[in-house]
Formats: structure tokens, sequence, C-alpha cells
């Protein structure tokens, strides 16, 4: 897609600081890090959303995702991964992306410390999501 940022990096039309590349794939740093080293990998191909993504592609993505967090864990001893789906979801950029994002001690990053709330509906909530899944 022509007007796609994500697009524009991978056709080399926007410049960036790649860090990985194979046929399905690119990783570069986020041009705005959380911290230093956040990454993105990305689909060559465009697709806005994770399920839209055939499964051959899907899985040499994921397989790559697991080559960069195994590169990222050398970097610093933790990160968070991170695939903000759909807009409600905060996702900007709608292209597929997955955010590799290093942790340190101390660091301020609150990925992890999303507020919680009793649920008094886990049962019903079950059966709807687990109906869902089956198309
Ligand atoms: P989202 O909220 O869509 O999950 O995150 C999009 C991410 O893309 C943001 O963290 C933002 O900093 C990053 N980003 C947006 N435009 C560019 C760009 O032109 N180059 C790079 N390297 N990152 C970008
Ligand atoms: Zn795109």
């Amino acid at each position: 897609m022509l007007s796609c940022v994500f697009c524009k990096i991978i056709q080399g039309e926007i410049p960036a600081q790649k860090i990985y590349e194979d046929s399905f794939s690119l990783a570069f740093l986020d041009i705005n890090p959380a911290s230093k080293g956040h990454t993105l990998l990305i689909p060559k191909d465009h697709y806005e959303l994770l399920s839209q993504m055939p499964e051959n592609e899907y899985l040499a993505f994921m397989k790559t995702l697991q080559k960069v967090v195994k590169g990222l864990m050398k970097y610093t001893d933790g990160v968070n991964i991170l695939q903000n789906n759909g807009k409600d979801a905060g996702q900007l950029v709608p292209h597929v992306h997955f955010h590799i994002i290093p942790r340190r001690p101390g660091d301020e990053i609150k990925i992890e410390t999303w507020r919680t709330h009793h649920d008094p509906d886990l049962d019903k909530v079950q059966k709807v999501i687990q109906s869902l899944l089956k198309d």
C-alpha cells in the first residue's frame, strides 16, 4: 500500500535503522523508542491485522520474531513483546507490527502493570469466546 509508512520503509522511500531482514520480514528501530533498542518487526507484505496474514507468512514471521527476540535478549535480560491489533488496541500504523521493547532494571516502563478487575462473568465470557473460536 503506497501511503503506508512501513511499506515506504520496506521500499526504501523512508530511511530506517534496519537490524534484520529476510524474505518475509523486516526488523528496524522504532523512531520514538520506549527504551534503547525498541524494535519493530513487520511482514514485508501489507496486512493491517494479524488475522489477515496467510498462515505460511504468519508462521515464517513468528520464526523471525523468535530470532529477533533471541538477539535482543543478549542486549538486555528482558523484553516485552507487544502487538497492537486494531485501532481500539492502540494501533496507529495500519501495517502489522510487533514491538520488541528491551527492559532494564529500574526503567519506568509500565507495560505489565495494567489495572485488574474482578469479573463475575468468567464462565459466560469463556463460552462466548470459545464459540467465536469455532468459526
Ligand atoms: P502502534 O501504536 O501502531 O502499535 O505503533 C506504531 C509505532 O511505529 C510507534 O511506536 C511509532 O514510533 C513507530 N513509527 C511510526 N512512524 C515511524 C517511522 O517513520 N519510522 C520508524 N522507525 N518508526 C515509526
Ligand atoms: Zn504497509
